[in-house]
């Protein structure tokens, strides 16, 4: 699904530096390099506050006890994402609330959370799946309705942008009261091991969770709450650092394979292609963390075991709606409520996506992908 060993031999010659000046410095743990790079995006991001912490999980979790919420406190997300939001949303006792997403662009339905709020909702975890950011402004505008916080999931979207309705634009993540990202190493911008961020606008929140990431101290052997620990460490911001004036380019990549796939798929009655490459949209609004396809009247794991059998790389994101996941099941939902994700994790697939496709690999599989529909 992703070349990492292909992406690796061409950066090396600046990745590696990068690397090395941590092990001669020896500062393994907040060390120079962690700064240099929390600073870097933040002006990439043009968000006030970048804190670096051990991965995107830990990120949500700490942006959600940054806020205060407290066990009971609902939170509204989507049923089809992976189960990291869901997880820190119940491991800190709040009530999950799950609700449907929208058919086209496959993010959180926003007629589903107005449906679902309550007044023990507190916060909202819009995700910006596959690298699309969710329809933001819109969810901003029922959040200050309801006084709800909203908590930017953008582990998938990180360089996209969101264009207001006044044509502005903003970076993903940049938008709600405080975002997570991950920097796992297949991720947009991934590092080499486990690495994330949380992101916010607020000076006091951003005090609060630097806090929280270093056992609660905001004075040394002063602990003022109750902390994690949870560090990007010296060498993966070092990785990190030498990788973000690339991202740009990277999701540019990602772009293009997306147009050519959606060009070798157009008008098929079987397919439908993403969206978020149309004439109006910005050229950095869907990042194409993942290239996803949704079928219809095809057997979607007979075309899995198809691709398999070529050695073409496929995923299924998501097979299962969370509210079915033994974990999370809960006897409010109602099936009726989760009509599209239901449909969604029967037909939808998703394609090798990373910055080093090329034409023939593209050719390759999507010929692949026709063939076996058309001859069904
Ligand atoms: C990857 C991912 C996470 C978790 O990130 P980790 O760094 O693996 O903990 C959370 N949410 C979404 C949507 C993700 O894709």
């Amino acid at each position: 699904m992703v070349d990492l060993q292909g992406q690796y031999a061409k950066i090396k010659d600046i990745v590696d530096p990068s690397i090395e000046e941590v092990m001669n410095s020896a500062a393994f743990i907040n060390g120079p390099k962690v700064h240099q790079f929390q600073k870097n995006l933040e002006d990439y991001l043009g968000v006030k506050h970048v804190i670096p912490c051990a991965n995107g999980t830990d990120a949500l979790q700490i942006a959600m006890m940054g806020l205060g919420l407290k066990p009971g406190d609902e939170v509204i997300t989507a049923d089809f994402t992976f189960a990291a939001t869901v997880e820190v949303i119940a491991l800190l006792q709040l009530t999950p609330v799950l609700v449907d997403v929208d058919p086209v662009t496959f993010n959180i339905d926003v007629e589903a959370i107005k449906k679902a709020i309550t007044p023990k909702t507190k916060a909202i975890v819009p995700v910006h799946l596959y690298g699309l950011p969710a329809d933001m402004d819109e969810i901003m505008a029922l959040a200050k309705e309801h006084n709800l916080y909203v908590i930017e999931d953008n582990a998938q979207a990180i360089g996209a942008s969101y264009t207001h309705k006044d044509g502005s634009k903003t970076k993903a993540g940049a938008i709600g009261d405080v975002a997570s990202t991950s920097f796992f190493p297949s991720k947009n911008l991934g590092c080499y091991g486990d690495g994330g961020a949380i992101f916010t606008n607020d000076d006091d929140l951003a005090h609060t969770i630097r806090g929280i990431v270093n056992h609660g101290m905001y004075k040394r052997y002063h602990h003022d709450v109750v902390g994690v620990n949870s560090r990007l460490d010296s060498i993966q911001a070092a990785v990190l650092d030498a990788k973000l004036p690339l991202l740009d380019k990277y999701n540019t990549a990602r772009r293009n394979a997306a147009k050519k796939y959606n060009e070798a798929f157009k008008n098929h009655p079987n397919i439908i292609t993403p969206t978020g490459l149309e004439d109006k949209d910005s050229d950095d609004y869907h990042v194409f963390h993942q290239y996803t396809l949704n079928l219809k009247n095809v057997d979607r794991d007979a075309l899995v075991a198809h691709l398999q059998e070529k050695n073409i790389p496929c995923g299924v994101y998501y097979p299962i709606p969370l509210h079915k996941q033994k974990a999370y099941t809960d006897e409010r939902y109602n099936e009726a409520d989760f009509k599209v994700t239901n449909d969604l994790v029967q037909s939808v697939i998703s394609l090798p996506m990373h910055t080093e496709l090329d034409d023939d690999q593209i050719e390759f599989i999507t010929s692949t992908v026709l063939n076996f529909i058309n001859n069904k």
